[in-house]
């Protein structure tokens, strides 16, 4: 069976103690109702939390994920996580071409494309995200946005390298407000990137596609019986143990 995947994206949330608390609590929550085989389950807290994350999750299966990094390994770039930084703290994954990083910190698909790079370079996996405004979804134009958000982020990568990467679909109108796509929007969209646009992408198998956009226990069912959605990322229910550890649950394929 395909791998599923259950991401929790905490953004720039917590402090020390609450992400020691909130990791530690998933953890016991996951010992004691282990996910199904095929799910992985990773956490993406803030860059100064990883170390005392991961301290938290030696042993377990939890994958530890960065929420972004730099294109340049290292340099005079005050304020900036390079790739390889991460990689030496054990990060394993790494989110790039995040929506708030788009547009918050104004990243285009040149500089996710180089992030992927360089997250792939160091030898980590990375999450690619895309997704459409609610502007662009209203002019019909969603599809479209989101084939050329995919096409700068994987067209040309070896399968070896595409074989490192996963995209998660979180349409913009739908991250922090409370407002899901339906599994028929989110179905459209999941099929329309597996049967038409990750083909032409890829040479060789082509990635899972998680969705993301408050994902909630309430409709992780529903979601995750949802054609071709790989798995799920998650913002705000993640930063809960106990609705995470419901959602990775209900993730099983
Ligand atoms: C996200 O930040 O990737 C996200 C999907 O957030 P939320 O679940 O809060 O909508």
């Amino acid at each position: 069976m395909a791998t599923r995947y259950a991401v929790g994206n905490w953004k720039m949330n917590t402090d020390l103690a609450g992400a020691v608390t909130l990791a530690t609590e998933l953890s016991v929550a996951l010992r004691e109702h282990p996910p199904a085989d095929e799910v992985m389950v990773g956490v993406a807290p803030p860059f100064c939390f990883l170390a005392p994350v991961k301290e938290v999750l030696q042993g377990s299966s939890i994958e530890l994920i960065a929420q972004d990094c730099h294109p340049e390994a290292k340099g005079a770039f005050t304020g900036a996580v390079s790739a390889p930084m991460l990689a030496s703290l054990g990060v394993q994954r790494v989110i790039v071409g995040h929506s708030e990083r788009r547009a918050v910190f104004g990243d285009d698909d040149a500089t996710v494309r180089r992030k992927l790079e360089a997250a792939l370079g160091a030898g980590m996996r990375v999450i690619l995200c895309c997704g459409e405004t609610l502007a662009q979804r209203e002019a019909g134009q969603a599809e479209e946005v989101v084939g050329a958000q995919l096409k700068a982020g994987l067209e040309g990568l070896s399968a070896d390298q595409l074989a490192q990467v996963i995209v998660a679909y979180e349409p913009v109108w739908a991250i922090g407000t409370g407002v899901t796509a339906t599994p028929e929007q989110a179905g459209a969209m999941h099929t329309a990137l597996r049967e038409q646009v990750l083909p032409d992408l890829c040479n060789g198998d082509a990635p899972a596609v998680l969705y993301g956009g408050s994902v909630k226990p309430a409709n992780i069912d529903a979601l995750a019986k949802t054609a071709h959605v790989g798995g799920v990322l998650v913002g705000g229910a993640s930063l809960e143990a106990s609705s995470f550890a419901r959602i990775v649950q209900g993730c099983a394929g």
